[in-house]
């Protein structure tokens, strides 16, 4: 039998270097580096991408053509063909007692070496049928061994040709073995109330379980810890700020916010209303506030950040607003700036193209207190921005920022508020696990209820239709947008399925593309010959305009007022347009290769048009017949609204297989998903606010442990904030 084991150190072994683990030899640590493990726990937390279920095997003759199977078979002959100079192809013919079965391994050269006559593999996937033969097009395989036996799952990790699935699978069992006596550090009472299996039997189902009911509570279990990790991490965080001395109580219905008011050149929809009251009920506590207005593309989340301003201004205060662009920050200035006039609020903009006497003088004044707020992008949290009294600060388009970004920004004041808002529509769930600690606020009403937007998809050769639908809209007066291809991007359905793919070639055709930076120059390449072409072509009666992120700030600038003037009708851009951009007349946006966007990148484009009274018609052009590219456009052909594009949107990023363990927004939520785990979301949000509430230090000695993880797993974080 087991000896005792000494639980305290199997604990500590977790977070020690992997080195520790039987096996693990500097050059397999090596390896594993590359896979972001360093300790044992990493190494355990290194999970299946997906399992073989060994116990549902069937012959090569049983296998239905058009279903999904498992077959094990030997490997007769391994043939590389490449039929075009950059279409490798392994071909590999397994036969068993029943039948000859071809499987075709795309872009895996290497798989010509490694795969050897003799061996047996289990392959999964769908069995289809060509030249007389059974076939399989880059299954998931898995080399078997004398110890495979049938009868249980086979979990099978990323991997990579120096360190194949099956040596991953022995570590990871070491790991395993050396840890077994590991404490939890989950309070009893809570695992007993959410029904939680021990966090070592948890590792030990999720890596060598038997049944994938198994596999199921070990997942559960897992996805808890990474949940409640997070939340109290963000919690605590959200704490530090709350402590802070010196927040300014803020009045919230002076001069200035009923000057601001007045002279709205709107009514506030009703949701507008309801984030302005919800941002004012958090300015007026004595504490530091941090509040999240989310909002689809257009919804008008600006002027919820005017009356925020407004109420710094009466309450003393001074007041900052960082946009991710100059282009952003510049209609900030210009359309808040107007309003801002009207109410008495002193403004200046600030951005990195602000003439060195112009700055000097802004600073000046800022920090003098003879201005009331300064807008801007990065460059305001330049060191010699000094407020005189910041109260109040607001990030536009947050998820444009890094966190220390978004801290160095609020640490210009002793205790300000902050006003984080998005584009990013997101549902409750990943709110709560992304920004757990802030209030929030949402705005789901359109402010043009009144006009519509249509979504279209066309294949390549029906483009003809969009530039009909343009040329009638410049008839009208209209403007139009074309988003030029993205160069460098692989299309989004070619999604990383977990394996690394190490001799894989490069997507792009004609580019060598090796650095960002190249990546971006090819991009303006493409958006400059398009922009030429369709000058000469389809918009010969238009002026045609160009915006590329590899253009210097004063030609954006100038092309961007250039369009907004309707100097020019046509604007040929590239991604840089995405964010907050703001043309009233632009009605027709046409998307190139739109394939290769992602479906919220296509949902914030298309934000562009429809920002008035005017219809707006948004084309999709693709080439692409990849069935899920295509259910990609669908969906935003189906559905204008952001929240369901961006449910859609996560429930994709689920694998197809019995569990699915996609990576999804924090680097430590490695099995979470967003839309499948709302319960588990839920409950870890319950459990972690009621451990803060009876011990908001942590620092009972039934939470030490729990402190402790919260430290290790977090740690790069809190170096940067400097909690
Ligand atoms: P976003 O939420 O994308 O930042 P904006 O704040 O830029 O949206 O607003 C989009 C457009 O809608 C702007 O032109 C703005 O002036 C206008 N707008 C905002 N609120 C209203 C409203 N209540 N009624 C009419 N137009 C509005
Ligand atoms: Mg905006």
């Amino acid at each position: 039998m087991d000896k005792p084991r000494d639980r305290v150190a199997d604990t500590l072994l977790l977070d020690s270097s992997v080195t520790a683990v039987k096996g693990v030899t500097a050059a397999r640590a090596k390896v594993l580096e590359k896979f972001h493990i360093r300790t044992v726990k990493d190494l355990l937390a290194h999970f299946p991408r997906r399992y073989i279920d060994l116990s549902h095997i069937c012959t090569i003759a049983d296998a239905q053509i058009g279903t999904t199977c498992t077959i094990a078979a030997e490997v007769h002959e391994v043939k590389l063909k490449r039929p075009r100079p950059r279409l490798p192809i392994v071909e590999v013919t397994l036969i068993d007692d029943t039948g000859v079965l071809v499987v075709s391994f795309f872009h895996m050269p290497w798989l010509a070496r490694r795969l050897k006559p003799g061996m047996r593999l289990a392959v999964s996937g769908k069995i289809g049928f060509a030249l007389g033969f059974k076939k399989l097009s880059n299954p998931y395989f898995e080399q078997l061994a004398e110890g495979d036996v049938e009868g249980r799952l086979l979990a099978v990790h990323p991997a990579t040709e120096k360190l194949q699935a099956g040596h991953i699978r022995r570590l990871v069992f070491a790991a395993l073995d050396q840890t077994r006596g590991m404490l939890d550090p989950v309070p009893a009472h809570l695992r007993a109330r959410r029904h939680l299996i021990s966090r070592g039997a948890a590792f030990d189902s999720i890596h060598r379980s038997h049944t994938t009911l198994e596999v199921a509570a070990a997942r559960t279990r897992l996805v808890y810890d990474e949940l409640l990790l997070l939340q109290l991490f963000l919690m605590r965080k959200g704490r530090e700020r709350a402590r802070l001395a010196g927040a300014r109580a803020h009045t919230t219905d002076g001069a200035s916010v009923r000057a601001l008011t007045e002279a709205l050149p709107f009514t506030l929809t009703d949701d507008q209303r309801g984030a302005v009251r919800d941002l004012f009920d958090q300015m007026r506590q004595d504490v530091a506030a941090d509040h999240m207005v989310l909002g689809d593309v257009g919804s008008g989340k600006t002027i919820v950040a005017a009356f925020g301003v407004a109420a710094a201004k009466d309450s003393g205060g001074q007041a900052m607003v960082m946009a991710p662009t100059e282009i952003l920050a510049e209609q900030h200035d210009a359309t808040l700036g107007t309003l801002f006039d009207a109410s008495g609020i002193r403004h200046a903009l600030l951005t990195g193209s602000t003439l060195p006497p112009d700055r000097a003088r802004i600073l000046e004044a800022f920090a003098q207190g003879e201005l009331d707020v300064l807008i801007g992008t990065h460059a305001l949290i330049e060191d010699d921005v000094i407020p005189c009294d910041l109260t109040f600060a607001v990030i536009d388009e947050q998820q444009r920022f890094g966190v220390d970004q978004r801290a160095r920004l609020l640490a210009k004041g002793r205790a300000p508020d902050a006003l984080y808002m998005t584009a990013t529509p997101i549902p409750r769930s990943l709110a709560l696990t992304l920004f757990g600690s802030l209030s929030h606020s949402y705005i789901r009403q359109k402010p043009h209820a009144t006009s519509k937007r249509e979504t279209f998809a066309f294949d390549k050769s029906k483009r003809g239709v969009a530039y009909d639908a343009a040329r009638a809209a410049l008839a009208r007066g209209e403007q139009v947008y074309v988003v030029c291809p993205l160069v460098g991007d692989p299309p989004a359905t070619r999604e990383d399925d977990g394996r690394v793919h190490e001799d894989d070639e490069p997507y792009h055709p004609d580019v060598q593309i090796e650095t960002e930076d190249d990546l971006d120059r090819a991009d303006a390449a493409s958006a400059t010959k398009e922009a030429k072409r369709l000058a000469r072509t389809v918009f010969l009666d238009n002026e045609v305009g160009l915006l590329h992120g590899r253009m210097p700030a004063e030609e954006k600038r100038r092309a961007m007022e250039d369009f907004a003037a309707g100097r020019t009708q046509v604007l040929v851009t590239t991604t840089v347009v995405e964010v907050g951009v703001d043309v009233p007349k632009a009605t027709v946006m046409i998307v190139e290769d739109a394939d290769r966007f992602g479906l919220s990148q296509l949902h914030q484009l298309r934000g562009r048009v429809g920002r008035s009274d005017l219809d707006a018609q948004v084309y999709l052009i693709s080439s692409s017949k990849l069935p899920p590219a295509v259910k990609r456009l669908e969906a935003l052909v189906e559905s204008d609204d952001g929240f369901k594009i961006a449910e859609y949107d996560l429930s994709l990023r689920r694998e197809g297989d019995i569990l699915g363990n996609k990576q999804a927004g924090t680097s430590s939520l490695k099995l979470v998903n967003i839309m499948t785990d709302a319960d588990i979301i839920e409950w870890s949000h319950e459990d972690a606010g009621a451990i803060l509430r009876a011990d908001p230090d942590l620092s009972s000695p039934a939470h030490a442990a729990l402190a402790r993880e919260v430290r290790m797993t977090f740690s790069e974080q809190m170096q940067v904030s400097g909690g």
